[in-house]
């Protein structure tokens, strides 16, 4: 059993540290927010005032936490996590932050004694409630072999990506062509319609076709094709905007500090930054059609 501090209690690290518990590990847990608080201790989870309140008692720290920004409160500086923490305590950062972030805090964690991997994860709250997310892991050998068993009890599919950062790199990369293939579809099935084609029909043919991919046959965005899909749910989420426009953003971040040309991955990043900035971020990310072919959705 080990003894696990959770930081960062909201959609998805909630039900991830109910699943550690359920498994029969100790956890402490901290967010800023009250309610989280409180949900969690309805939880049966501890809960303590400030993130270095728990690390007398703990040898592993997972983190949840919304952006790099926090990331960096949290482990960094004086008083961070990091500088606080028993040399060979193994932290495990599953928010999805940028790239260079991710790796200024590796660095400082071998620099202080720590274990760490970076471990974004895919497949949203139903995933993260279910034990069945994918986790993308960066980091050193030896501590993606400490941090399996418990990325066993909360994912299905464990991938190890490589060292420090390679983690959120996989997982910026994989966003960014779900971006992009979710607006080409958009722009195909408003296209198709335009000329006459019932989105059906064409999707009958395009999902046997070269064109077909796994945004189309999973998060089709006209209502009525795909069971699966969010615009059957009037674009409920599912994966929100606000999360595809965050993680087109990151990606762009990472091209431009690698020299990388990504001209899709920028266009893609501007439309969702225009359907965001319209008060759609708490739409699936398929209601980009609204935006692109207008009638297509409707
Ligand atoms: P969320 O906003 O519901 O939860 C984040 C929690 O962190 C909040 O409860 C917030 O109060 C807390 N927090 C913020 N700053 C803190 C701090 N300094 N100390 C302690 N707690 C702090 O977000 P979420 O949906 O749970 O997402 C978490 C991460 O997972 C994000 O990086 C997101 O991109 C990623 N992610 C989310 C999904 C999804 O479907 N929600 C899917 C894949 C990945």
């Amino acid at each position: 059993m080990a003894q696990i501090g959770f930081i960062g209690l909201g959609n998805m690290g909630l039900p991830m540290a109910r699943n550690l518990l359920k498994a029969g590990h100790d956890i402490t847990g901290f967010d800023v927010v009250a309610a989280a608080q409180e949900a969690a201790r309805s939880d049966g989870i501890a809960v303590v005032a400030a993130p270095t309140d728990m690390l007398g008692g703990v040898d592993t720290v997972v983190t949840m936490l919304p952006a790099g920004e926090h990331v960096r409160s949290v482990y960094l500086g004086d008083e961070g996590l990091l500088a606080k923490a028993a040399p060979g305590t193994l932290f495990l950062d599953c928010s999805t932050i940028d790239v260079a972030t991710s790796r200024e805090v590796h660095a400082e964690a071998v620099d202080k004694g720590h274990a760490m991997i970076d471990a974004p994860v895919s497949g949203g709250v139903a995933g993260a409630e279910g034990g069945t997310l994918t986790f993308m892991v960066g980091g050193p050998k030896e501590a993606f072999a400490r941090a399996k068993p418990l990325l066993e009890i909360m994912g299905r599919n464990i991938v190890h990506a490589g060292g420090a950062g390679n983690g959120q790199a996989a997982k910026i990369c994989n966003n960014m062509i779900l971006g992009i293939s979710m607006i080409a579809i958009s722009e195909a099935f408003a296209l198709g319609q335009k000329l006459g084609l019932d989105p059906k029909v064409f999707f009958d043919i395009s999902s046997a076709a070269s064109g077909s991919c796994w945004a189309m046959l999973n998060h089709n965005p006209v209502p009525g094709i795909v069971e699966t899909s969010a615009a059957n749910r009037n674009y409920q989420p599912g994966f929100a905007a606000a999360m595809m426009h965050k993680d087109l953003k990151l990606s762009q971040a990472a091209a431009s500090h690698a020299g990388a040309a990504t001209p899709l991955g920028a266009e893609a990043a501007a439309l969702y930054t225009l359907f965001v900035n319209a008060g759609n971020g708490n739409l699936d990310y398929s209601a980009i059609i609204k935006m692109i072919g207008g009638s297509a959705a409707n």
